[in-house]
């Protein structure tokens, strides 16, 4: 997978060289690409903003150099790229829009600050021939400052999803959001720690009692935490079967 980062801050994505997507890249699994947006100005100051049309507090990001990037940066790979345009007014980041991106064989990230992006560069972007999609992303229902931070957090939300890069697959299926539900708690050892024991079944050898304890703490705490998944899960009408605990 190529990813391509277009941001006025590149010193931002440094954490792209660690830790995951870092190993990713040594493996082989995605080739990085940060830009700085400024290099494709044209003026003395570099500029990349303007007050809005219209008035109101803020600038917003200039049309051109966004326009001559995407030119330069689509061109350059012959699979067309997804666009992907974090905005608090975008679809929520989920595992299920993680998995539908981490199928794409090539992102490209646009990272707006100040009031955001001209409309119209998303318009035109969704016009063109060498853009899969274009997608904007919200992380939630809060407001950022640019981002950068979002575009890290989806790139980490995919990557660890291509097939290849995680040790052990099956350890991404039980993980919280994968099946719908939140995953159970975890322990490791000791056994006894500061007057807090592993609940006895974990040390128990029972394959068959560890499953179905961990299935129905998951349940529970999908219930108490976030009930609305269950609502929106298959598992809901199993969960009004159980006992209660
Ligand atoms: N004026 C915009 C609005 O009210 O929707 C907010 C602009 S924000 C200060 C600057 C940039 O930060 C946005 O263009 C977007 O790229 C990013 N951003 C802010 N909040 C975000 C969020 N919740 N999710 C994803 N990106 C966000």
């Amino acid at each position: 997978m190529r990813l391509d980062y277009l941001t006025i801050f590149p010193d931002y994505l440094a954490p792209l060289g660690l830790s995951l997507p870092g190993k990713a890249a040594a493996r082989g699994l995605v080739e990085v690409h940060v830009h700085d947006l400024r290099g494709w100005t044209r003026d003395r100051h570099r500029t990349v903003d303007d007050t809005p049309y219209g008035g109101g507090a803020g600038m917003v990001m200039r049309p051109e150099p966004w326009g001559e990037a995407l030119d330069e940066l689509l061109g350059q790979d012959p699979h067309p790229a997804t666009v992907v345009v974090p905005s608090p007014a975008g679809r929520p980041l989920t595992q299920a829009l993680a998995r539908a991106l981490s199928t794409r064989p090539r992102l490209l990230f646009a990272c707006g600050r100040y009031e955001g992006i001209d409309q119209r560069v998303l318009d035109h972007a969704r016009e063109r021939e060498d853009a899969e999609e274009v997608v904007e992303v919200s992380l939630g229902d809060y407001v950022l400052n640019g981002g950068e931070v979002a575009a890290l957090a989806v790139t980490e939300a995919v990557v660890r999803l291509l097939p290849g890069f995680m040790g052990n697959a099956a350890s991404l299926e039980e993980e919280s959001h994968e099946q719908g539900l939140l995953e159970y708690p975890v322990y490791t050892k000791p056994s006894s720690w500061r007057g807090h024991d592993v609940p006895p079944v974990l040390l128990s050898g029972n394959h068959a009692a560890i499953a179905a304890w961990r299935h129905e703490q998951s349940l529970a705490r999908t219930a108490e935490r976030r009930p609305d998944l269950l609502h929106a899960s298959h598992v809901a009408g199993e969960w009004e079967v159980l006992p209660a605990a």
